[in-house]
């Protein structure tokens, strides 16, 4: 009997990834090697992010080299596309492999399962800008969340220009709407209630086509006629590409989330130019308007970027200020990380760490406010959640999430794991957790 490890690092894109490899590995009856047990081959599927997610990738890859001496180690995803150099002085590693032929990781397995220590790994990274068609590992859909990611697009035309991720995932490219909705139908026959419609850069969804659905508001609305799940959400999409078709569509649906992440980045329009992000402070600040007055329940969570180059004391005001007058209900701050693939690395006026720091100490802060507020503002309402498989770790209660990214605590039997139930908002702790009751 032959098992495996999959170690994954990143984003719900990657995440979704490894699980295909996982299932295509299991449907051959591989078999998931113990936390604590050898395994005969080591996946890695690395980040790149920032640098250090770089650095993560490459003390996961040692740390599998070390607790698994006779396995086969195969190093893949964006580190492995752009850091392939430094990957490769790594001893012990047996495979490095590029982002675009990740999908193909399960077959190689199969085919020559034993592998001897390596003098120098294997290196199949192929150019990622010649990638033009959307690639999938060729399995079926399952997974061991309760609300599985769909990968629907993968790439980036955008080059923002901190962002690393164009480099390590080449071009927009789309899953068509036909095998979108084909998926989405076998999770729901597979049981599951949600799905969660990823990718790399959403908003470019079916750009890439020709003919047929060619944007994320036809598919959307496709999906919303199909009726075939209870639940799909959408992970983040770019503010300039959630347009008004879109927010109405949700606003009126009973299947897609009342839930919208959105990159704000910076709320200073000269840091924004810099970043080379296409739309303005102003345009955000109607968004958000325009979304609470569709959806006066909708969540509304908002990535910031702290310390870009140049980012003056002024700058930082602007976007604290901006976040602070209007509705958005939770926070994902994130300190700018130099990556040498970029141009913002060689760019003037690198902000010193120590004020990167306090500024982002800041702006949690603020998050967490924002979302207290949300969060009062929803006690004594009913709402349904769907109730996750896994307890909550703290309190080992049930958990559930609401369409709009409540994550509600019950106290109820396991056998409601996996149904949408409702229940009554009762109480919300210092520390933001909700406690519900049956409804
Ligand atoms: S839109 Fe910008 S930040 Fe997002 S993946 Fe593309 S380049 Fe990176």
């Amino acid at each position: 009997m032959k098992n495996y490890k999959i170690v994954t690092l990143g984003c719900k894109v990657n995440h979704f990834e490894s699980e295909a490899i996982d299932q295509y590995l299991k449907n051959a009856e591989w078999h998931d090697a113990e936390p604590e047990g050898k395994a005969d081959v080591v996946i890695i599927n690395t980040c790149t992010v920032t640098q250090k997610a770089s650095m993560q990738s490459r003390q996961t890859i040692r740390q599998a080299i070390r607790s698994n001496p006779n396995a086969r180690i195969m190093v893949t995803g964006c580190y492995a596309q752009t850091g392939t150099k430094e990957i490769k002085k790594i001893k012990g590693v047996h495979d490095i492999i590029g982002s675009a032929l990740k999908h193909r990781i399960p077959q190689s397995i199969l085919s020559s399962p034993e592998s001897k220590r390596p003098d120098s790994p294997v290196i199949i990274v192929p150019d990622i800008n010649r990638e033009q068609l959307f690639k999938q590992t060729p399995v079926g859909i399952s997974s061991k969340r309760t609300r599985p990611f769909l990968k629907i697009q993968d790439g980036c035309n955008a080059f923002c220009s901190y962002c690393v991720v164009p480099y390590a995932r080449g071009r927009s490219r789309s899953m068509t709407a036909e095998d979108v909705l084909e998926k989405i139908k076998l999770l729901s026959d597979s049981g599951y209630k949600e799905t969660v419609l990823t990718g790399v850069h959403l908003g470019c969804y079916g750009k890439d086509f020709s003919s047929g659905i060619k944007s994320l508001y036809s598919l959307l609305k496709r999906i919303e006629e199909s009726g075939t799940i209870n639940r799909v959400r959408l992970s983040s999409i770019e503010p300039h590409e959630l347009t008004t078709e879109i927010i109405d569509l949700v606003a009126s649906s009973s299947i897609l989330c009342h839930h919208f992440h959105i990159p704000l980045q910076s709320g200073d329009d000269q840091i924004l130019e810099m970043m080379n992000r296409p739309y303005k402070a102003e345009r955000f600040r109607e968004l958000v308007l325009q979304i609470r007055k569709s959806i006066p329940k909708a969540a509304i969570g908002v990535d910031v970027l702290i310390g870009f180059p140049g980012e003056s004391e002024e700058a930082f005001d602007s976007t604290y200020e901006l976040i602070k007058e209007l509705p958005v209900t939770y926070l994902h701050v994130f300190p700018f990380s130099p990556r040498k693939e970029t141009p913002a690395f060689r760019y003037p006026n690198q902000v010193n760490n120590a004020v990167v720091k306090k500024r982002c100490k800041k702006m949690r802060e603020l998050g967490k406010l924002k979302k207290k507020k949300f969060l009062q503002q929803s006690v004594g309402k009913t709402t349904e959640i769907l109730i996750e498989e896994k307890p909550d770790k703290k309190s080992g209660l049930l958990k559930g999430i609401s369409d709009n990214y409540i994550i509600v605590l019950l106290d109820g039997s396991r056998y409601l794991k996996n149904t949408i139930v409702k229940v009554r908002i009762d109480k919300v702790f210092d520390d933001n957790s909700v406690m519900g009751i049956l409804h």
